[in-house]
């Protein structure tokens, strides 16, 4: 039986730890503070040099520009960070660049920009296309300045973009979700994400909740704005290719195809994380600290960070758990062997003669599934190709 690496690609991220305000849901790494935009840009820059011994010899496939908000970036200091990438590692020809941006930063100063620098994707947070949603999740765009974004964007020279939108805020209707979805269509997205608002600890919505101040919809809600998101996102002819992404026919994200194709990636950046095959099979993230970040880097050191060299175990555990979230699923073979052995788990898989992928109902528990899937299959790894 065969769990294979589906994706022989290595992609570069970097992270931009800044934002203008915190979301009330947002648990990812990113700092208010304007002064230091020059002082991480520098350590970048030094941390790219650092790396780009060990990854002379790559040819990057994707560089993705993420956060935080990238877009917050002016045009003189997203053009430092290229010209040192390009001086620094090689990248294929049809390299896909893609940046994250928020509406409320997106200028035609800057788009001009990105497009002379040869990005050619950009990853729009618009969320919703309800101001008071927008409004509750602490945003501090309304849709009328998503609509200009996408406006400078795709009069600025790039038309491949992506709207990001979350369902299951409090006090949202499906109906509601549905238009948000409908609205992303119309307004030309050719791939749309589609997060399920996820409460973590820390964070002021999870306190609301807590608190009794705010309710999530039910389960039953939940399930219908998964199926009303199927249904007109197909009706416009895009395809699922992971739980949460859509896309038009050759607009898929090859940065995102590599994390969930277990390909290789660098990444850089206070709280970026990285994952090669050799000469170890290795997980590292730097530190979710900015200010240890550039005094290392500015000493000449690496920025401090975890390691984890990744076993047969943990590499089983993480390719299910990808794999199963694409629509390419697992080889036939390999859930055959899992229903052999739990038949309940079928019902959760439509196959074909080659390959497994999770149904409807099964896309509503993944995360038990591939618990659950492999615990049947860990006792049998050395009858796996990894
Ligand atoms: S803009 Fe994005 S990264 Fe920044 S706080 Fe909001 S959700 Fe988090």
């Amino acid at each position: 039986m065969k769990l294979p690496r589906y994706s022989n690609s290595i992609g570069l991220y970097i992270h931009v730890p800044f934002c203008r305000t915190k979301c009330i849901y947002c648990s990812f790494y990113s700092e208010v503070n304007f002064d230091l935009h020059d002082r991480y840009v520098s350590s970048l820059i030094k941390e790219m040099e650092l790396y780009s011994k060990r990854f002379r010899n790559r040819t990057f496939s994707t560089i993705y520009i993420g956060g935080g908000t990238p877009s917050l970036l002016n045009s003189r200091q997203i053009g430092r960070i290229f010209e040192v990438l390009r001086q620094n590692f090689q990248f294929e020809d049809q390299v896909e660049i893609a940046i994250e941006a928020n509406p409320e930063s997106v200028t035609p100063e800057i788009v001009k920009g990105w497009k002379d620098l040869g990005i050619n994707r950009v990853s729009l947070g618009v969320q919703s296309a309800h101001d008071d949603e927008l409004k509750f999740l602490g945003r501090i765009h309304d849709v009328a300045m998503a609509e200009q974004a996408i406006r400078i964007i795709e009069n600025g020279g790039i038309s491949n973009f992506n709207i990001d939108l979350i369902f299951g805020i409090p006090g949202q209707t499906v109906e509601k979700f549905k238009e948000s979805i409908e609205w992303a269509v119309s307004h030309g997205a050719k791939h749309i994400s589609t997060y399920s608002l996820t409460v973590e600890k820390g964070t002021i919505l999870h306190k609301l909740l807590e608190n009794g101040k705010v309710k999530l919809p039910g389960e039953e809600e939940f399930r219908e704005m998964y199926r009303i998101r199927e249904e007109v996102l197909s009706r416009y002819g895009f395809k699922r290719y992971e739980i949460s992404n859509f896309a038009l026919p050759g607009f898929e994200s090859r940065h995102n195809r590599i994390y969930w194709f277990h390909g290789e990636y660098l990444g850089l950046g206070p709280s970026a994380a990285s994952f090669v095959y050799s000469p170890q099979i290795v997980r590292w993230q730097n530190d979710a600290n900015l200010i240890e970040y550039i005094d290392s880097l500015s000493q000449g050191n690496f920025p401090p960070l975890g390691e984890d060299f990744v076993n047969r175990s943990s590499l089983l555990l993480e390719r299910i758990f990808l794999y199963i979230r694409t629509s390419k699923g697992i080889s036939r073979e390999l859930a055959d062997f899992v229903f052999s052995k739990d038949r309940s788990i079928k019902r959760f898989f439509e196959c074909d003669d080659t390959d497994c992928r999770l149904n409807f109902e099964g896309m509503m528990v993944a995360d038990t599934l591939s618990l659950e899937i492999y615990q049947i299959l860990e006792p049998h790894q050395d009858l796996i190709e990894l």
